[in-house]
């Protein structure tokens, strides 16, 4: 504790708004940040994209946007609006590829900073025991996938996309099919260096700053920046046995995927996903599947019923070829799916990691990637998925059309939960996300208003059945909804931010507090 005083009822503890900054306070404090002597450059205008997210819902023009060559250049710039006092108005956003869903990275009419700039530094590899590399925070998965394969090694815990940035999947989690067993992204990093909100450059691991440490990792980027992180890596695999099975039923399609959740030597990777009313079920799987046997695959016929995918994967290098299948079938003879429903690909470990960025060049092709994303992330207790799948899928969501739905559990206990991200209370929960696309001109049931609407249902669902739910990438519009998401965690966070961020400068599109004045 950097010798705070905290006064609970202070100015910005009050209800969220968007920061505001009068005018003339806010061009002369621009003005003089335009003074500092910088590596990089501060771009005043044509800053359009800043005020872009893939959520494409929410867009908030900032003064300027940083684009730093160094980390000096990133702790002067905040150093400076910290001595200017709560006066400037100015907040600072980190922005690393602006793959927020509601304006999470961007800062009206303050400043954003371009994490990406600082890529192209040399990633440091260290190649012993326990390995790792130390990569800049606004560095791509996908860059880091790259270069770790050149020495044979890779991260052990991913997001099922990577052209993410590291510093925007450690502020929230970073889940994937990999997280049962690694833990989330979070849950594999050695070392931090962060740019607190006083400008100062902090490094920090478990021991040393372990509350910074902590507090940053899931922490909303309301801490600090985080310019370098040290992320644990594994001995990559060569090769990918790709597998899809299919369920009728919820309770089996579950009950197997938390059996593999909790299997030794099980699957290296657990997902599953929903289909609700959907015709041409192949052609409409998520992503860049192909089955060995497509016309098999293509005469599955599910006639207009809901089915559950289980999607799951297994590591091998070639030698293992034989022992790898064994051990599949085994691993698959244990479970309850549909017998002819067995959809099996093998890829290379870049391809199956790299698969959503196929879609997304489909997508782009079609026009249909930089369309409104309504999406909902939301975290449900092991003891309470079935009440919610039976009121979501199939009464609120009559089909899935609008884009994928995946649903997994994860074991809670591969969290730390000395982290500021919440998760429920219970040793397993599931990850549902509904990755809605919106057509931008539809009114109908692809129209942005529909899906939000369906996801306001889903919402009430969870708070009038007492689900205990929490949402992933969260999104609120009133303090009152943050200290229910953050409940007994809250008193913390709130300590920490006047600590790290006391005239809360950074991250405002969050909308958690509001910079003093
Ligand atoms: P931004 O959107 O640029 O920033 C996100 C937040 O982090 C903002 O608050 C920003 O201020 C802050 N921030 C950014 N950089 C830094 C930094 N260096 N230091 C401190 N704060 C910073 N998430 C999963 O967990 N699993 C998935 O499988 C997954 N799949 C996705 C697929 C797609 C197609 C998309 C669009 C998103 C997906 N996400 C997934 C969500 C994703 O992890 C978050 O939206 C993430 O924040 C995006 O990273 P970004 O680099 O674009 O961050």
């Amino acid at each position: 504790i950097l010798g705070c005083n905290i006064n609970r009822n202070n100015h910005f503890f009050q209800p969220i708004a968007i920061s505001t900054v009068s005018s003339s306070s806010g061009s002369s404090a621009i003005a003089s940040l335009e003074a500092l002597r910088l590596d990089g450059r501060l771009s005043l205008e044509n800053n359009q994209l800043a005020a872009k997210d893939f959520g494409n819902r929410y867009h908030f023009l900032p003064a300027a946007v940083l684009h730093p060559k160094s980390v000096t250049d990133i702790s002067s710039t905040v150093k400076h609006i910290f001595e200017m006092g709560p006066t400037s108005g100015l907040t600072i956003a980190a922005r690393g590829h602006g793959h927020s869903l509601e304006g999470q990275a961007q800062a009206h009419e303050g400043v954003v900073i371009n994490m990406e700039a600082l890529q192209g530094q040399v990633m440091h590899f260290h190649t012993g025991e326990d390995p790792y590399v130390d990569v800049s925070g606004g560095d791509l998965w996908i860059n880091i996938l790259h270069e770790s394969l050149k020495h044979g090694l890779a991260p052990k815990s991913w997001t099922d996309y990577l052209h993410l940035t590291v510093g925007g999947t450690l502020s929230n989690g970073g889940i994937s099919g990999q997280a049962f067993r690694h833990g989330p992204q979070i849950s594999n990093v050695y070392q931090l260096e962060v740019v607190t909100g006083r400008g100062e450059v902090v490094c920090c691991t478990k021991k040393q700053n372990a509350d910074l440490f902590y507090g940053v990792l899931g922490g909303l980027g309301q801490f600090g920046i985080i310019t370098k992180a040290r992320i644990s890596l594994e001995p990559a695999p060569k090769m990918v046995k790709w597998i899809r099975v299919l369920y009728l039923d919820f309770n089996t399609f579950s009950t197997d995927q938390e059996h593999l959740i909790s299997t030794k030597n099980s699957f290296d990777y657990i997902e599953g996903f929903v289909l609700i009313n959907r015709t041409g079920l192949l052609n409409n799987w998520r992503s860049s599947f192909n089955p060995k046997d497509p016309l098999q695959a293509s005469q599955f016929n599910s006639e207009g019923k809901t089915l559950f995918c289980l999607e799951i994967a297994k590591y091998f290098n070639q030698e293992e070829y034989h022992t790898v299948n064994q051990k599949i079938d085994s691993l698959l003879s244990e479970l309850n799916y549909i017998q002819s429903t067995l959809f099996l690909s093998e890829v290379s470990y870049m391809e199956f990691l790299n698969r959503v960025h196929v879609s997304e060049l489909k997508l782009r092709e079609k026009g249909l990637w930089e369309v409104p994303h309504p999406w909902l992330n939301l975290l449900i207790p092991k003891s309470k998925i079935h009440d919610f799948s039976q009121e979501v899928f199939g009464k609120i969501l009559t089909d899935t059309s609008n884009g994928p739905i995946l649903v997994y559990p994860l074991n809670k206990s591969r969290w730390d939960n000395r982290t500021s991200m919440v998760t429920p209370a219970e040793d397993i929960f599931y990850l549902v996300a509904f990755l809605s696309s919106a057509m931008p001109s539809s009114t109908g049931k692809e129209g942005l208003e529909h899906i939000v609407t369906q996801n306001r249902r889903i919402l009430e669902l969870c708070e009038t059945a007492h689900l205990g739910m929490k949402q992933y990438l969260p999104h609120y519009s009133s303090q009152e909804q943050w200290k229910a998401h953050f409940g007994n965690q809250w008193e913390a966070f709130v300590l920490k931010k006047s600590t790290y961020d006391p005239l809360a400068i950074l991250a405002p599109g969050h909308r958690i507090f509001k910079k003093s004045k």
